[in-house]
């Protein structure tokens, strides 16, 4: 078996000093343990943060420890009550193929319908970040204007499309020519692409009236075209910040934060987990618009197995995904 362990805390982007690739023997589950072979490894933008020794809403992964990472796979032994060998199966694996687990967060998936990948992205995290996020922090009236930040990704397609399912004018963000074409087929009303500059003007033009929620992904100059732009009452979710993830040195601003006061606008950070307990009703009503044809849920798979782990995440913040982000094991 293969696994990923942090070897060093890094300073900016992640390189080859970070990590160390070690092969060990496939484990043998206890009396109350399954063994998992994971197939999709989900690459997150926050996988950057939880290598950072600081207090944070989790622990930091621990130096020589497996790196933490969603997956998705099959069980292929159990000796636990709940789970027999064939189950597909999501939960916190970590960077490798094979993860023997008490079953604790692991949830068992119906992989028929649809495929693994889809149960890590909009039925997985991301759908959960972008439901809950957009519809208790956001809270969305049919006639706003809502805005959203790496829209073409995981988290933000999600949030393109509800948006849009609720009534709601939606504009996009993403960068690049393919991903705003894709953003157009979600059925956004205006696209920006973000690698054209000029943020704030882009804004005002696709928002004249200003912006009713904006759905925040990116954080930096992003967030700053957002505040100059408002409309009274705006509400800005903080769902991430990935333009500063692998900053050496903190941002400056929010430049632009005294809008809040002048159009009276909130902005709240939120952690998806907090929702757990109403994870269902989510998957519920994302897993219904995915059947009914008005959600489209999209992965990017990545191969190259555990080993291009360092790679992939790297990936991620070179934006090389439209949709979910997933390493093939
Ligand atoms: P995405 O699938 O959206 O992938 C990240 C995307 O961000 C890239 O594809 C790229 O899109 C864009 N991007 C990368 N670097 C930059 C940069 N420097 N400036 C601007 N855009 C950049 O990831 P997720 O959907 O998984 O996550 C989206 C956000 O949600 C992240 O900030 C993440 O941390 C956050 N999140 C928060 C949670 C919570 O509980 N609060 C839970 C889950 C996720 P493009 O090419 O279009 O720029």
């Amino acid at each position: 078996a293969t696994e990923v362990r942090l070897a060093q805390r890094p300073t900016g982007y992640p390189d080859d000093s970070t990590w160390e690739i070690a092969t060990r023997e496939v484990p043998d589950p206890d009396d109350g343990q399954i063994v998992v072979q994971v197939e999709y490894i989900s690459i997150d933008p926050a996988m950057r943060g939880w290598l950072n020794d600081v207090r944070s809403y989790v622990p930091p992964v621990k130096i020589g420890a497996v790196m933490r990472a969603f997956g998705a796979g099959t069980v292929v032994s159990s000796q636990h009550p709940d789970f027999t060998e064939g189950d597909k199966v999501t939960g916190l694996f970590g960077v490798r193929d094979f993860a023997l687990s008490s079953g604790k967060g692991v949830e068992k998936v119906e992989a028929d319908a649809v495929s693994l990948p889809t149960h890590l992205g909009a039925l997985g995290m991301p759908g959960m970040t972008a439901y809950f996020g957009l519809f208790e922090i956001g809270r969305p009236e049919p006639t706003d204007t809502v805005l959203v930040s790496a829209a073409a990704g995981a988290v933000g397609s999600v949030v393109v499309q509800l948006a849009k399912a609720r009534g709601c004018r939606v504009i996009g963000v993403a960068g690049g020519p393919e991903k705003c074409v894709w953003l157009r087929e979600l059925g956004c009303d205006e696209v920006i692409d973000h690698r054209e500059g000029n943020l704030t003007k882009q804004v005002r033009a696709a928002a004249p009236d200003g912006v009713n929620v904006y759905f925040d992904n990116v954080g930096g100059d992003m967030l700053d075209a957002a505040l100059a732009n408002l409309a009274v009452g705006a509400r800005i979710v903080i769902c991430g910040a990935i333009s500063a993830y692998n900053a050496e040195q903190l941002p400056e601003g929010p430049r632009r934060y005294m809008s809040l006061l002048v159009f009276r606008a909130s902005m709240s950070g939120f952690v998806v987990t907090d929702y757990e307990a109403r994870y269902l009703e989510a998957v519920t009503e994302i897993m219904r618009m995915i059947s009914d044809g008005s959600l489209q849920a999209r992965e990017t798979v990545r191969t190259g197995g555990v080993a291009a782990f360092p790679e992939a995440l790297l990936d991620i913040y070179r934006g090389t995904n439209t949709g979910k982000l997933v390493l093939k094991v």
